[in-house]
């Protein structure tokens, strides 16, 4: 056990290493060190797989006698991340990236021509190598399951299917019932440094305090990153209009306070992060929406707004506000779809990676079958590829199996609200009055301090006692919009 656990640790170690270059590379590096850390990063990367499936670390799992529960669940996670990367050849690996880094640079261009002719035969190289990684685990009932087990651990095809007709089905009459409500008011110019005040003013309040290891910058692309306990670092973006600055800090914070919260036992193992891509998603979505566009949550902010931006808000009531922030309008571009049709630009992407793989579409045939859903979805008409298929990066960096986990974090966020809404009957007042800390120690105690020790379908029984199950979500949001559309005037 104590090779292993060191092995695993050096493991850990040059992945954590890895994510501060990526940091680095986002939030300081000068633009013309790009080449030069890549290379930094192919090898690191290389060496980081090189120790883990090496020889040595099968035999060690093989004979490994744990000598507590931790122990036990390290030896069974390690095992299962083993088998895994064991079972795909590394030349497979190469050219997966490989193929994906040129289908990338030319996603960059067919984004801004949007032309999809010119991304389309990328497209399909990265579709085939796909095919052929789910190849590498024919004991799989889809072709598509070793993709999603890669983001969500155990979780099956037909479950993320089952689970998402349901919440189209849903979304979509909610869509149809929502109350036209206008969100200007939160949509105009904003001076940046304003934007600054609100988001330092809040971070603070929420628990993101520097003194206790936390860090907010700057990225194009937002995102968290957790180097060590006590090293939680944060970015944003500061955009001219709309005030997406502190949706995107909330959202970045989730994520960190998950990673910062982790039982400090398992630092230096593969234990020490969130249990899969909806997990972590769960989490910053529960305090960018749940937390950050309830009513409590604005009754506090109120005052703060005011303060920071004085020109826009000095007139406004905390209700205006909130009603704002909550407003459902169909769009075409997913990154800013509201907390209702955000699903729906999920579950489109679902059953087209679905249809893709399962060989039912063409690569040539995405464009219609896009526009085609956007229409029965969400009643848009997409002008053109850049506003519909080309928006998103994710298919050029030949990730298929993650779409899924954005929506299926917010079908986990609202299971857990509605379990945090039965344990704190008060956290609307709690956070009325700018008191976090309750909620904190609750994501603390039933989700966060186990880390990666349970695969995610176990850590939902043991979170909310049951399966997958978007009916909390559903019901939280109707209950949004009949409180919006009761205080129309
Ligand atoms: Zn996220």
């Amino acid at each position: 056990m104590d090779e292993l656990r060191a092995r695993l640790a050096e493991v850990a170690a040059l992945e954590r290493t890895s994510a501060l270059l990526a940091w680095d590379q986002e939030v300081c590096m000068p633009r013309q060190g790009s080449p030069g850390r890549a290379e930094l990063r192919a090898t690191i990367g290389r060496l980081a797989h090189e120790r883990f499936v090496d020889d040595r670390i099968g035999e060690l799992l093989d004979g490994a006698q744990p000598r507590d529960e931790l122990e036990a669940d390290l030896v069974r996670i390690a095992r299962r991340d083993y088998d895994k990367a064991r079972r795909v050849p590394a030349d497979l690996v190469a050219e997966m990236t490989r193929v994906a880094a040129a289908a990338h640079t030319a996603w960059i261009q067919a984004h801004a021509d949007s032309d999809f002719g010119a991304f389309a035969p990328h497209l399909e190289r990265n579709v085939e190598l796909r095919r052929r990684y789910s190849a590498c685990f024919p004991e799989a009932d889809h072709p598509y399951d070793p993709l999603l087990d890669d983001f969500e651990p155990g979780m099956t095809t037909a479950d993320v299917r089952a689970t998402f007709e349901r919440l189209r089905d849903g979304l979509v009459a909610l869509v149809a019932r929502a109350p036209r409500v206008d969100g200007s008011l939160v949509h105009a110019a904003f001076p940046e440094d304003g934007q600054r005040r609100l988001t330092a003013t809040v971070l603070r309040a929420v628990g993101a305090r520097e003194e206790d290891g936390w860090r907010l910058d700057i990225a194009v692309h937002p995102f968290a990153t957790a180097l060590a306990p006590g090293d939680v670092r944060l970015t944003t973006r500061y955009e001219d209009t709309g005030i997406d600055s502190l949706f995107s800090s909330l959202h970045e914070f989730g994520h960190g306070l998950y990673e910062a919260q982790v039982d400090p036992a398992l630092a230096r193992t593969p234990l020490a992060g969130g249990a899969s891509s909806a997990w972590h998603e769960s989490q910053s979505r529960l305090w960018e929406n749940m937390v950050g566009r309830s009513a409590g949550f604005w009754r506090w902010c109120h005052p703060h707004l005011q303060d920071a931006l004085p020109d826009a808000f000095a007139g406004a009531r905390w209700e205006d506000v909130h009603r704002a922030v909550n407003a459902v309008r169909p769009s075409l571009i997913r990154v800013s779809a509201d907390e209702v049709t955000y699903g729906l630009h999920i579950v489109l992407r679902f059953e087209l990676e679905l249809a893709l793989l399962e060989e039912e579409i063409e690569v040539a045939d995405l464009p219609a079958a896009w526009n085609e859903r956007m229409r029965d979805y969400l009643d848009v008409e997409v002008p053109d590829d850049a506003h519909g298929v080309l928006q998103d990066v994710h298919w050029a960096e030949g990730l298929f199996g993650y779409f899924p986990t954005y929506a299926l974090g917010n079908v986990i966020g609202g299971q857990l609200w509605a379990r945090v809404n039965a344990d704190l009957p008060d956290v609307d007042e709690r956070l009325a009055a700018g008191d976090f800390a309750a909620l904190r120690a609750w994501l603390a105690e039933n989700v966060h301090r186990h880390g990666r020790r349970l695969l995610p379908a176990e850590l939902l029984e043991c979170t909310v006692g049951g399966p997958l199950d978007p009916a909390a979500l559903l019901t939280y949001l109707g209950d949004k919009l009949d409180a919006s559309a009761a205080l129309m005037p």
